[in-house]
Parts: C-alpha cells; sequence; structure tokens
C-alpha cells in the first residue's frame, strides 16, 4: 500500500508544537446521552477550543511549520468560515500576517472577529470572482503562502491532535465518530485511533444534503458535487482532497449522513442537557449517534464536537423555529 501523506508522529509533532498553546479541551460524559444512545459516550469538546473550534489545531500547525522567510512574508487562506479565524490567530501568535479572502456578503460578526484577530480581510463577489485563484494570485503578487483549510499534511496532523488528546485522556475506544467536511478533521482522527486503538472503528459524519464524502469512500475516487444547502456551514465542502481522500480511503471505515432536522434537534439537546453551545456542523457526530443508525450498544464510543462558533441571535432563531423532534 502507498504510504500516507501523514503518519502518526505528524501528529505527535503538532501536539508538542501545540502544548501549552492550543487548549487540552474537556472530554464530558453525560448519563442521560449514554442512556438515550446505549453506549458509553465521550464527547471531545472543541467548541472550547481556541477561536470556537478544532480548527485553531491545523492552523497553528502549519504556519509554525512555515520557513522563517515564509512566516515573515505571511499567509493567504480563503473561507468564511472557522478557518478564517483559525490562520488569523495563528499568525498573530507566530508573529507572522494573515490575509484572509472573504465574500463581500460574509457575515459582519466573521469579518470583525477575522480583523479582531490581526488579519487583512480581502472581499471578493461570490457570485463573478473565483476565490482560489483570487487566493493565488495574491500568494504570487505579495509573496504569501497560501494554507488550505484541509487538503495540506500540516492541517491534517494538526487536526488529528484532537482524537489523539481524546483517547490518551479515556483510554482505548470502540468507535470513533467525526464530521467530514474536507475531510481534515476525519483523516487525522483516523491516524491518532488506529495508532492509539488499534481496531477503532472510525467513522464520518456528513450532511444528508452533502454526501459527497459518502460517495467518494464507496466509489473509491474522489465525487464532486454542487454546493449543498443545509445548516452545516462547515460540511458545506463540494469534493474531499487528494490528501485527504488518501487517509480517509484507507483508514475509515463508513460514511454516514443527518439530516438538518436532527441536526437541530441535536443542538438543542446539547443545550437543554449539557448546557453546551455548539454549530450545526458540530453536532454532526452527535446527532448520529442519536438518530440511532449505528449499532452501538454497550461500547465506548468517541464522539467529536468540533466548534460552537454561531451567531447567538441565528441560534436562537434556530432552536425557536426548529421542528417537533420525533417520538
Ligand atoms: C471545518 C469544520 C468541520 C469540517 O472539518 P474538515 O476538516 O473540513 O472535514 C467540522 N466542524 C467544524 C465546526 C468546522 O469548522
Amino acid at each position: 500500500m502507498a504510504e500516507l501523506p501523514i503518519t502518526f508522529a505528524d501528529i505527535q509533532a503538532a501536539q508538542q508544537r501545540l502544548a501549552g498553546i492550543a487548549h487540552r479541551t474537556p472530554v464530558l460524559t453525560s448519563r442521560t446521552a449514554d442512556a438515550r444512545s446505549g453506549a458509553q459516550l465521550f464527547f471531545k469538546c472543541e467548541n472550547f477550543q481556541r477561536m470556537g473550534a478544532f480548527k485553531f489545531r491545523g492552523a497553528y500547525n502549519a504556519v509554525a511549520r512555515l520557513e522563517p522567510a515564509q512566516r515573515a512574508a505571511g499567509v493567504v487562506a480563503y473561507s468564511s468560515g472557522n478557518h478564517a479565524q483559525a490562520i488569523a490567530l495563528a499568525c498573530r501568535l507566530l508573529a507572522s500576517r494573515a490575509v484572509i479572502v472573504m465574500p463581500s456578503d460574509a457575515p459582519r460578526a466573521k469579518v470583525a472577529a477575522t480583523r479582531s484577530y490581526g488579519g487583512e480581510v480581502v472581499f471578493y463577489d461570490r457570485y463573478r470572482e473565483d476565490r482560489e485563484a483570487l487566493g493565488r494570485h495574491l500568494a504570487a503578487e505579495r509573496g504569501l503562502t497560501l494554507i488550505p483549510p484541509y487538503d495540506h499534511p500540516d492541517v491534517m496532523a494538526g487536526q488529528g491532535s484532537a482524537a489523539a488528546e481524546l483517547i490518551e485522556t479515556v483510554g482505548p475506544l470502540d468507535v470513533l465518530l467525526a464530521p467530514l467536511g474536507g475531510g481534515g478533521l476525519l483523516s487525522g482522527s483516523a491516524v491518532a485511533a488506529h495508532a492509539l486503538s488499534p481496531g477503532c472503528t472510525v467513522i464520518g459524519v456528513e450532511p444528508e444534503a452533502g454526501d459527497d464524502g459518502r460517495q467518494s469512500l464507496r466509489a473509491g475516487h474522489i465525487v464532486h458535487i454542487a454546493t449543498p444547502e443545509t445548516l452545516a456551514d462547515g460540511a458545506q465542502t463540494l469534493h474531499l482532497g487528494q490528501h485527504t481522500f488518501a487517509v480517509i480511503a484507507a483508514r475509515v471505515s463508513d460514511i454516514v449522513t443527518v439530516s438538518d432536522a436532527q441536526l437541530l434537534e441535536t443542538m438543542a439537546w446539547f443545550a437543554e442537557r449539557m448546557k453546551l453551545v455548539l454549530e450545526p456542523t458540530g453536532v454532526l457526530a452527535a446527532a448520529a449517534v442519536f438518530s440511532g443508525q449505528l449499532a452501538l450498544t454497550g461500547k465506548r464510543v468517541g464522539v467529536i464536537l468540533s466548534g460552537g462558533n454561531v451567531d447567538l441571535a441565528r441560534y436562537a432563531t434556530l432552536l425557536a423555529e426548529r421542528p417537533a423532534a420525533e417520538a
């Protein structure tokens, strides 16, 4: 078998870079959640990570790995979501400069958050301009290094540190569930689980409207889809990456999907029962557990809660208007 783009040693090196800088986020348990699922659940709470999501891990690891001259020149990233804020914060901590390409209609809160971390925001027209081309243009013109949101070995290794911490904290698992967008988190998690908990089944969870990952795993090649309409904006990716797919194909057992209604019901459950504020993408893995579609009875199951960045007014509206839960 061909060598994978990252090894467990890369994740361990990322853990050392992140030590004392990223939070070692808590692992929470809940008897109510265990009773509901029939499993023993361990929730890795990356909503408590710096800037509110696991993306800080990969961004910091990637910026820390740059050559001094590259770091001095700065970094460019395109994202309207958590990767942008993660890169901006990582660059501030590592005395680099971040240029973030964002759609001109990006939520003001996200623009403000990126700027508050010291990032320079360059807007593009999402209907007329190609953000990747603009990112490449800025990189060439200003000598910046482009750090993509998932398809990069240093980003993947950094994301894998969350699952490594989880297993170090609670011991071996039977099953590990992670949300899936472009696959940085899932691929890193799978490499960590393979090394620290051999025999652990790793499962990715996607929004029902955008199951390109599941299609890709079954087809054995990367399947592209149109922009999926889902509340899980952190998983609205159109295709997996070359590097992430190579790892997922080798190390991930299955990919399942959940509906937006299940995401909302799960967000409400966490707010009520565990007092956790989570964004729709952040509850993908937990929603799969509660959907009952997986055989988890009696098993030790790790669940990554990937982030909690959701505008408070939108959060309130989403929960107030959610459809009634199925009996
Ligand atoms: C980006 C993101 C994901 C998906 O991660 P990938 O590495 O793209 O698969 C999941 N949850 C949250 C909160 C995210 O920001």
